[in-house]
Formats: structure tokens, sequence, C-alpha cells
């Protein structure tokens, strides 16, 4: 009889998890609150990028002395309800610290093992499923106001390069001949090749959890209110019903600091909040994604509409939206596309799940057995999602994987 496992969370982590357990031969059941590729998840309202080379954490040098500016100036993209600070505290404080030269070069290099064949990772995953037609490629573009302020983070650049993202440079020319409808703004830009972007992330989701179902995955819905580690793992729902397995995987994104307490009290997640606009029916849409470096945010053509998605808010995972993030993405816009017209736009507040160090959490605590941890994905998690699902089924067959999953240990905090 096959071994089975449960998957508590539903999200690009969870699903990748999952349909790489089933066709490991696991008898799998997914459990979730909600259906996946719902607007409350993460999942479904990022940016859609498969971030191949976003190895640079939020976190780097001369951030701790730049954020106080940046609560304050109302264009900026970093945001604090301040009521929350007292409890941000315990998190914030190491992840500050973390922005110096050494620890960002490491975290570069663990992020990048896990980047780096990310379109390879979506399009394995998808293969021969209804995903498969939700996955772009092509090229990336990086707008910058000057050449200057490309040259002003070298730190980020030289790691990239380092890790074998050296991208080519375009003028305000090049930039115009590629895209004539970027405003006077951005005048240097950098291209990265071989990209990836998703035309609907919440579809995508849906579609490779429908793949999953229909070869036999099942699925529960339910809110997992305890996990129990050990020789008989077991989680009880919401209401008391108790399911039992052989292994249990938790992937309940920015939510699975609830659920660690008694497995590893000492894990440190936070939702980094993020905001998106979608702008539908619009008169023209870009060649590609563009980051756009001023304001920090990515805007992705997606399937009808275009979506601007970024900002950093720090309040918790149960706060209301705010409305200030995404007057800012609207007015920015303006500046992207000063000639943009829409027929409505809608939007969406989502939580990242960020550890101090950017790194994911993957792999089992020694003290609390049975359990796999696999959350973390901070601004990258769609990105990482098919390569930590398949990691996940790795450590669940106690296979060696081919990355070394030290820097991701659950017990590091
Ligand atoms: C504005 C924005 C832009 C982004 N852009 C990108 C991008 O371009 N590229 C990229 O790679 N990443 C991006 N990200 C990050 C990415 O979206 C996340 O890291 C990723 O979606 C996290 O996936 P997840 O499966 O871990 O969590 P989620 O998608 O949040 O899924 C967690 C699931 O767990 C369920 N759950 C939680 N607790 C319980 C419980 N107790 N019982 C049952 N179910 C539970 C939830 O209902 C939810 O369905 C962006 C994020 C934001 C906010």
């Amino acid at each position: 009889m096959s071994k089975s496992i449960l998957v508590i969370g539903a999200g690009i982590t969870g699903v990748s998890s999952a349909e790489w357990l089933r066709r490991d031969g696991w008898e799998v059941t997914l459990i979730d609150r909600i259906d996946p590729g719902h607007p409350d998840q993460t999942s479904f309202g990022n940016a859609g990028l498969i971030a191949r080379g976003a190895i640079i954490p939020v976190s780097v040098p001369g951030l701790m002395a730049q954020a106080p500016a940046m609560l304050l100036n109302p264009n900026s993209p970093l945001y604090l309800r301040w009521s929350y600070l007292p409890r941000l505290l315990p998190w914030l404080i190491p992840f500050l610290r973390n922005g110096n030269v050494k620890k960002v070069t490491e975290i570069a290099a663990g992020l990048a093992a896990l980047t780096n064949d990310s379109v390879d990772q979506h399009q394995a995953l998808s293969a021969a499923t209804p995903a498969a037609a939700f996955i772009q490629t092509g090229e990336y573009v990086n707008l910058y106001t000057s050449k200057a302020d490309y040259d002003a983070d070298p730190l980020s650049s030289s790691l990239r390069k380092d890790h074998g993202f050296d991208p080519d440079y375009i003028n305000r020319a090049e930039i115009l001949e590629r895209d004539p409808n970027l405003g006077p703004t951005y005048t240097f830009g950098t291209v990265y090749k071989d990209y990836g972007w998703l035309s609907s992330p919440g579809d995508y989701v849906a579609a490779l959890f429908g793949h999953y179902q229909s070869q036999g995955g099942h699925f529960k819905r339910g809110e997992v209110a305890d996990i129990t580690a050990g020789e008989n793992p077991s989680i009880t729902l919401r209401g008391g019903e108790k399911l039992t397995a052989d292994k249990i995987v938790l992937s309940a994104g920015a939510w699975s600091s609830l659920l660690t307490k008694k497995l590893a009290p000492k894990v440190k997640l936070e939702a980094e909040r993020g905001y998106h606009v979608s702008m539908f029916n619009p008169n023209f849409t870009a060649p590609n994604p563009y980051m756009i470096t001023d304001s920090r945010f990515v805007l992705t053509p997606m399937d009808g509409f275009l979506r601007a998605a970024g900002v950093v808010e720090f309040g918790g995972l149960d706060a209301p939206a705010s409305s200030a993030p995404v007057n800012l993405l609207r007015k920015q816009m303006k500046k992207v596309y000063p000639n943009l017209e829409f027929e409505y736009d809608e939007v969406w507040m989502g939580r990242r799940p960020t550890t101090p160090d950017s790194m994911p959490v993957l792999g089992e605590s020694p003290a609390a057995p049975n359990v796999i941890h696999a959350y973390g994905g901070q601004h990258i998690g769609l990105t990482i999602g098919p390569r930590v699902g398949r990691m996940v089924a790795d450590i669940a067959a106690d296979r060696r994987t081919n990355v070394d999953l030290s820097a991701y240990k659950v017990d590091r905090f």
C-alpha cells in the first residue's frame, strides 16, 4: 500500500508539493480552507514573474539608515502600521541586521540555488497539463531613470553577475524602439534573457490543482488548527476532526508560523504585505514584464490586463488592506505609461511569507519528525514553488536533494 501524506496549504508551494508527491506514488491529501487559485492566496495576486535573477533580499546594506526616511516619504513603497511595530520588532531587528555585505552574499547564493532553473521547473511541473498554457517566456527589462541609478547599486549587479545574470544594456532610443508607449522618465534599461512569467497566476495554480485532482490527488476543505509530529503525525481541523498520515507537509504560506509553535517554536516568519492594481482591457500592453526600479514595482502583461504589483507593508496577517499603497501604484503607473487607458481596475493585497534572512524554510526539524516545513518564499515564492515542491518530494522519500539544504534549516533561527 502506498504511503500517505497530508499537505497543508494549497497555494503554489502546496499544490507543487502535492503534485510532485503524487507523481512519486504517495497517497496525497491537500488541505485548505479555500480553493486553490482563490484571491485570498498570495499565489493569486503576485506579479506573475518567474524571477530567475531575483536573488537580492530586501534587507541590503543601507536599508537600516534609509528606512525611517522611506517610511515618512509618501512616494516610497515602504509602509508600516505603527501600532504593529512592537510585535514586529523580534523579526525586524534580525531582518535589518542581515543587511550586510557578507550575509547578502550568502543569501544571494542560497536563493540562486533555488531560482536558477525556475523556468524549467515550472515547465516540468506543468508539462502536458492545462497549466502549461499560462507560462510565457521572453525577456525581463529593468527600467531606470538614468545609468547613474543603475550604477548606484554595484553590490546587486555584481552578485547577479556572479550567479550568471548578466544583462544587456539599453538606452532611451532602444527602450522606445521596443516600447514606444513608455514615459520620458526612463532613460536606461537592463535586459535579462530567458525569463518567464504567468499570464494569470491564480488560474495557473487552479489549473495545476485541477490536473492533480484529475490524476487521483485528494483535497479536503478545512482549516488546520493543530499539528502533532512524531511516529504517527496528525492534524486536527477546526471543528475537531483528526487526520493521520505517514507524513505531513506544512506549506501554509505566511500563516505557517501560526502552526509551528509546537514543532519549531523559534521559527520567525512575517507577512510582508504587498499590493496590486490590475488594469483591464488597456488600450495597449507591455511587450514584456518590467521592473520599475525607481518605484520598485513589477509591471506584467497578463491575459487581458496589465498588472502593477509591489510595495512592502508591515502590519501583520490580519489588518485590513490600506488604500495608500494602491494610490501610490496608480500614481506611479501614470509615469510609466502616461497615455494608458483601461476600462476598470481591480486592487488586491497579499501576504508574502518572509523570514529575517529572506531564505525559505525547508526540511524537517529533528525535534518534530515527519513534518516537512515548506514556506518562506517571500518575493520569489511563485518562482521557486515548483522547485521547492520537487525538493519536498525528495525529502519525504529520504532522497538526497541536488541542493544543499543547510541554508534553509528549520532550526536556524
Ligand atoms: C504584490 C506581490 C507581488 C509578488 N510578485 C511575485 C512574483 O512576481 N514572483 C514571485 O515568484 N513571487 C511573487 N510574490 C510572492 C509570492 O506570491 C509568494 O511568495 C507565494 O505566492 C507564496 O505561496 P505559498 O503557497 O507559500 O502561500 P499562499 O499562496 O499564500 O498559500 C497559502 C495557503 O495556505 C492556506 N492556509 C493557511 N493557513 C491554513 C490553515 N490553518 N488551514 C488550512 N489552510 C491554510 C491559505 O488559505 C492559502 O491558500 C509576490 C507577492 C506579492 C504580495
